[in-house]
């Protein structure tokens, strides 16, 4: 395989064989094929397409780069991804409460990606917290508390974890075959049975229209299946921030306050139908998702979820045990209802923050954030605060920009629906 053909067949819009994208991707995680090349050939699939076929090839290529794991032995083992989105702290909700209902959720998150937060970087502002560990520890963690969140490590598809933190910062993110094998090949190496996928849809989303986020579910509806596992993917919207914490800490934060019963209902909403559909597919009853949160049962997993990953499980009771910088609030210029608030510019706001990443490997700062004090439907007075901005100096004046046009104000707002469709 010479590379440089290899990129011409892809960026002329043919097919490659099976063999030739193994040895150009394993080239890569070999360090035998340099960055600048993958990168290209990132840029020429994302423009040309993969079809359904080289999807496949690359989501087993990525996820038997390392080990793929067997939790056939642990009770109910399931799994749930989101395919990006801003607030979207789905995962700190949900996996707790499936623990809790007698699941376990051993499951590989990322890190953030283009505007969209990660689970990784948003679990890292828990002081001690990590999520890289051993395979072994990996399935010690899945046995003994039920969840378990493992960063992309050298064991589990770290030819994904390289792919990913290229495509961040190459603009190469927003690809149906590109997300579909990225989330599916650390489904499938991770192990569980069941999965769930939430595919975000709107403009804080990757896929901006019901179509392809239908096309983005099926496609990884159908690798799921044909790879053996029980899938579900729920369509869900991304027009507007999910709850009101936009930033790391602060998602952590709204995430504790959802398992104790006082979170904002957008994201109940979805945490339990995505937790609901997981237990359908393991055949155990949707109720037990919202009994495992109202006795208090899933916010006690979430704290032997963080101490089992060395994260200093105090924070459960003590938020203030969590970074936050400096408030600095953002005041209408006028009054009206708030319309729209834009997901895609608030999440610009919070990478001009710091965070997220502007190149490969950047340090964030878990600390900084927006929090939405008006969301669609809430009526605003002139000079009143729409939104609390946490920075340290930088950026703010760029994330002011982004968050106020993030905000329209109008005669009144179109209520729309969070739950789209099912696949
Ligand atoms: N989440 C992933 O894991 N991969 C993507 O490509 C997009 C979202």
């Amino acid at each position: 395989m010479n590379p440089v053909f290899f990129i011409r067949e892809k960026r002329e819009g043919g097919k490659h064989r099976r063999e030739d994208l193994e040895a150009f991707l394993l080239g890569y995680l070999r360090e035998e094929v340099p960055d600048y090349q993958v990168a290209a050939w990132l840029m020429a699939a994302f423009l040309r397409g993969l079809d359904p076929e080289e999807t496949l090839w690359l989501t087993e290529t990525l996820a038997y780069s390392g080990k793929v794991l067997d939790l056939s032995g642990l009770p109910h083992p399931v799994d749930k991804h989101s395919s990006g989105g801003v607030g979207d702290k789905v995962s700190l909700v949900v996996g707790p409460i499936l623990a809790a209902s007698g699941c376990t959720v051993a499951k590989m998150s990322g890190r953030g990606l283009a505007h969209t937060g990660g689970t990784i970087d948003k679990l890292e502002s828990v002081p001690g917290w990590r999520g890289e560990m051993t395979e072994g520890e990996f399935l010690e963690r899945a046995r003994r508390v039920g969840l378990v969140i493992a960063a992309q490590s050298p064991d589990l598809a770290p030819l994904d974890g390289k792919l990913y933190a290229l495509r961040d910062v190459t603009a190469t993110v927003e690809s149906i075959p590109l997300i579909a094998s990225s989330i599916m090949s650390k489904k499938l190496a991770a192990g569980a049975r069941s999965i769930v996928l939430d595919v975000k849809v709107g403009r804080g989303a990757f896929m901006k229209t019901l179509e392809e986020a239908r096309l983005l579910a099926k496609t990884m509806v159908e690798i799921g299946r044909g790879a053996g596992r029980r899938v579900r993917a729920v369509l869900t919207s991304m027009e507007a921030p999910l709850g009101r914490a936009v930033g790391n800490a602060i998602e952590v934060r709204e995430a504790i306050e959802t398992l104790k019963g006082k979170g904002p209902q957008d994201l109940l909403e979805v945490a339990l139908r995505l937790a609901e559909e997981a237990l359908r597919l393991e055949g155990l009853a949707p109720s037990l998702a919202r009994e495992a949160l109202e006795s208090g049962r899933a916010l006690e997993r979430f704290r032997a979820f963080l101490e089992a990953q060395g994260g200093d499980g105090r924070v459960v009771e003590d938020l203030s045990l969590l970074p936050l910088a400096e408030e600095h609030p953002l005041l209408a210029e006028e009054e009206g209802v708030v319309a729209e608030v834009d997901a895609y510019r608030v999440g610009l706001a919070v990478l001009a923050l710091g965070g997220g990443r502007k190149k490969k490997g950047e340090a964030i700062d878990h600390g900084v954030g927006v929090y939405l004090l008006k969301k669609p439907g809430d009526r605003v007075a002139g000079g009143e605060p729409l939104a609390l901005v946490y920075h340290r100096s930088r950026g703010l004046q760029e994330a002011l920009d982004h968050l106020r046009a993030a905000f329209r104000l109008g005669a009144e707002a179109r209520p729309l629906p969070l739950i789209l469709d099912v696949v």
